[in-house]
């Protein structure tokens, strides 16, 4: 350990005190020295220098009852901006959000390829161009997070895109050389935990979120942070088996879960048997609407099967937060007391079974609070959340 070494220190105070802030919104330059043991000569110092670099802002409390109205310190959300992007199949999406997490610009880019050397061009011309336009904060685009449908190793490395048919690229390194912003790549349904717990979630240190959309993605968050098992690859939980010689299943084994429990499977099953190619949510919708049987009946099976797989996972990892990402959940009527009704052992535990509120944006907003996270070198961040304000807006180009 280095010691004596002023600089560092100075260094190591400067952090503590950015965490401080963070964990608790706002703050005073007297808690401040209370939470971090510094004295209120440093904290002083350090306050001024983060205040003059235009890191964090003071605002005097209104409406302060007794005696002298405190100056609080808070996180300049307009210091700088996060860039998200979230690298699906079919359509790449940017965002962009404040240090508070708030994004200010969205837009998706239809992708029409899946050739790597194509996809990259279009993702150092599209961040280059966002790096142009946000020029004006004092610290510009802070990061770059980039949510990888696929398996990520723990050096970023992309291992395999299925859906891309992508092996073991480095995308990582080869934006490195173009692209003078730190940048990341992080597994998606990761990202959409993170997100969970950042925006959602500031009580637990817990989360587990299982996006069920295309196949089933599992994020773990433990301890505040990600479980990524011994190569990076955890959370492929789509693929437990549930049903012995079930489906065939695209990884090469049968009766796999995200054969049964994710929304593709109600998808192709219905746009294969009522014949409908661009099958939408609005279709269900409107057959729940009209009692429709069969409908129905998918349904209560798909609740069924992934009552199933939820109690493996609630066995396995005693979550204190589960949450589902789903918009056929959103619409099913009553679903999420369904799957609870199917939660009944005595050996399973959790505290909390929910559907997120935040949805598919998750994974975007999750890769902005990411680089905000590994910006300001912080363990944790809690990021306010508003969903009316906090729509992620899309605009086709
Ligand atoms: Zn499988």
């Amino acid at each position: 350990m280095v010691t004596g070494d002023a600089a560092y220190i100075k260094k190591i105070n400067r952090s503590l005190i950015i965490r401080e802030i963070v964990k608790e919104g706002m703050i005073s330059r007297a808690d401040l020295s209370k939470s971090t043991n510094l004295t209120r000569a440093t904290i002083s110092a350090q306050v001024a220098d983060l205040l003059e670099e235009g890191l964090i802002i003071e605002t005097q409390l209104e409406h302060y009852s007794v005696g002298r109205k405190p100056i609080m310190l808070s996180l300049n959300g307009q210091a700088g901006y996060a860039l998200g992007i979230d690298l699906d199949y079919g359509q790449i999406t940017f965002t962009l959000s404040d240090l508070l997490g708030c994004p200010v610009s969205s837009n998706i880019i239809q992708l029409k390829t899946t050739d790597y050397t194509e996809i990259r061009h279009l993702l150092i011309q599209q961040i280059n161009k966002l790096k142009a336009e946000f020029t004006t904060s004092r610290y510009g685009i802070v990061g770059i997070v980039i949510a990888i449908h696929g398996l990520v190793t723990k050096d970023e490395v992309i291992h395999y895109v299925p859906r891309f048919q992508w092996h073991d690229i480095n995308l990582k390194s080869d934006l490195e050389v173009e692209i003078d912003t730190p940048i990341y790549l992080e597994n998606n349904a990761n990202l959409s935990s993170f997100a969970e717990r950042v925006y959602a979630h500031h009580e637990t240190d817990n989360l587990l979120c299982a996006t069920l959309y295309s196949g089933i993605g599992l994020g773990m968050m433990m301890n505040n942070e990600f479980f990524r098992g011994h190569d990076g690859y955890a959370g492929e939980i789509g693929h437990m088996i549930v049903v012995p010689e079930g489906k065939p299943c695209n990884c090469g084994n049968k009766g796999c879960w995200e054969k049964y429990a994710s929304e593709s499977s109600i998808f192709e099953h219905l746009a294969e048997t009522r014949q409908i190619s661009n099958l939408t949510y609005e279709h269900i919708q409107n057959w729940l609407n009209e009692g429709d049987e069969e409908v129905y009946e998918l349904m209560e099976q798909f609740l069924f099967y992934l009552a199933i797989g939820l109690n493996n996972m609630i066995n396995m990892y005693n979550p204190d937060v589960l949450v589902l990402d789903s918009e056929l959940l959103r619409i099913f009527p009553n679903s999420l007391n369904k799957i609870s009704e199917n939660l009944n052992s005595s050996i399973s535990h959790y505290r909390e079974l929910m559907i997120s509120t935040i949805g598919k944006k998750s994974c975007v907003l999750g890769a902005c609070a990411l680089a905000i996270k590994q910006f300001l070198d912080v363990p944790m961040l809690n990021l306010p959340y508003d969903k009316n304000t906090n729509q992620v807006g899309s605009v086709l180009i």
